[in-house]
C-alpha cells in the first residue's frame, strides 16, 4: 500500500480562522462544501488552488451565522460562481437584509432545519444550534465513510446538544476564543468583555480545554481550535491552556491525535480526517 492510499479520503482546511475572516473547506479530494466565507474570494480562490482544487470542486457553501466575519465574501464569491448556500432560515433573512450581502441571489438560498439532516457529495450534514448572537446561528456535523467532523465556532456556552455534537465526533473543530486574563486585563470596552464572555458570545481557552479533557479518548484523530482572537489569545495560550487541563484529567493524548490551533490567517493544508 502506497501512502497516499492510507490516508484517509475525508479532508478538511482552513484558509482563515478567527474575528478577522473565517472559511474552512470540507470534503473528499476533489469535491466538497466550504463552511463560512469571511474572507474575500479572492483569497478563497487562491487558497483552493493552494490545495489544488477549483470553485469547481465546491458544490455548496453552508453558513454559520451572518456576522461579517463568516460572510465578507459571500457575495462576490457567489456572484463569480453562482453555487447554492445552505444556512438556518433566520441566518438567511439576516444575509438578505446584510450591508455586504443584500445583493446576494436569493434563488442560491436554502434554509437548513437544526437536526434534518442532507447530504452534499455523498457527505452526510447535520446542523445543531449554538448559542450566540448572531442570527441563526449553527454548527455543522460531517460523516463520511465512519470519519467524522464537528465544526462548532462561535459559542457563547457549551449546552449538551453541541456537547453531544462533539462528543460522538473523531475530528473537532471548536472554538478557543479568548484567555479569561487577557480578556479581563485587555483595553476592549466593559460591555464588549461582557458580550464576548456572556452566554451568547465566544468560548474561552478554559471553557473548550476543559470540555475537551473531559471527552477526550484515543480515537480523536485531530483537536483544531478555531477562532482564536487577536487581542485577546495566542495560540500558546490556547495550547497550554489545553495541555494543563489534560494533566488535571490525567488525560495522555495518544500519539496518533493531532492537535493544533488554526491559523488566523494562514491556510493550514489537506488535514486527514
Ligand atoms: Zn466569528
Ligand atoms: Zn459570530
Amino acid at each position: 500500500m502506497d501512502l497516499f492510499s492510507c490516508l484517509s479520503p475525508f479532508v478538511f482546511c482552513s484558509f482563515a480562522s478567527g474575528s478577522s475572516g473565517n472559511c474552512y473547506f470540507v470534503g473528499k479530494q476533489d469535491e466538497g462544501v466550504l463552511v463560512d466565507v469571511g474572507i474575500s474570494a479572492l483569497q478563497v480562490t487562491t487558497g483552493l488552488r493552494k490545495n489544488d482544487l477549483g470553485m469547481n470542486n465546491v458544490k455548496a457553501i453552508l453558513v454559520t451565522h451572518d456576522h461579517i466575519d463568516h460572510v465578507k465574501g459571500l457575495e462576490i464569491l457567489t456572484k463569480q460562481h453562482p453555487i447554492p448556500i445552505f444556512a438556518h432560515a433566520d441566518c438567511l433573512q439576516g444575509l438578505a437584509e446584510g450591508k455586504a450581502t443584500k445583493a446576494i441571489d436569493n434563488g442560491l438560498f436554502h434554509e437548513v432545519e437544526p437536526g434534518v439532516p442532507f447530504s452534499i457529495a455523498d457527505i452526510r450534514i447535520e446542523s445543531f444550534p449554538v448559542m450566540h448572537d448572531g442570527r441563526g446561528a449553527m454548527g455543522y456535523r460531517f460523516d463520511f465513510e465512519g470519519h467524522t467532523l464537528t465544526i462548532a465556532t462561535d459559542i457563547g456556552m457549551l449546552d449538551n446538544v453541541v456537547k453531544e455534537q462533539i462528543r460522538h465526533a473523531d475530528n473537532i473543530v471548536i472554538e478557543a476564543n479568548y484567555d479569561v486574563e487577557m480578556l479581563e486585563k485587555g483595553s476592549y470596552p466593559y460591555h464588549l468583555k461582557q458580550r464576548i464572555s456572556g452566554p451568547f458570545g465566544h468560548l474561552s481557552n478554559i471553557e473548550s480545554a476543559r470540555f475537551l479533557a473531559e471527552i477526550y479518548h484515543p480515537g480523536i484523530k485531530n483537536i483544531m481550535l478555531c477562532h482564536l482572537s487577536e487581542n485577546n489569545n495566542t495560540p500558546e495560550r490556547a495550547m497550554q491552556c489545553l495541555y494543563e487541563q489534560f494533566r488535571k484529567h490525567h488525560v495522555r493524548p495518544d500519539v496518533n491525535t493531532s492537535i493544533f490551533p488554526l491559523p488566523r490567517h494562514k491556510g493550514t493544508g489537506f488535514v486527514y480526517l
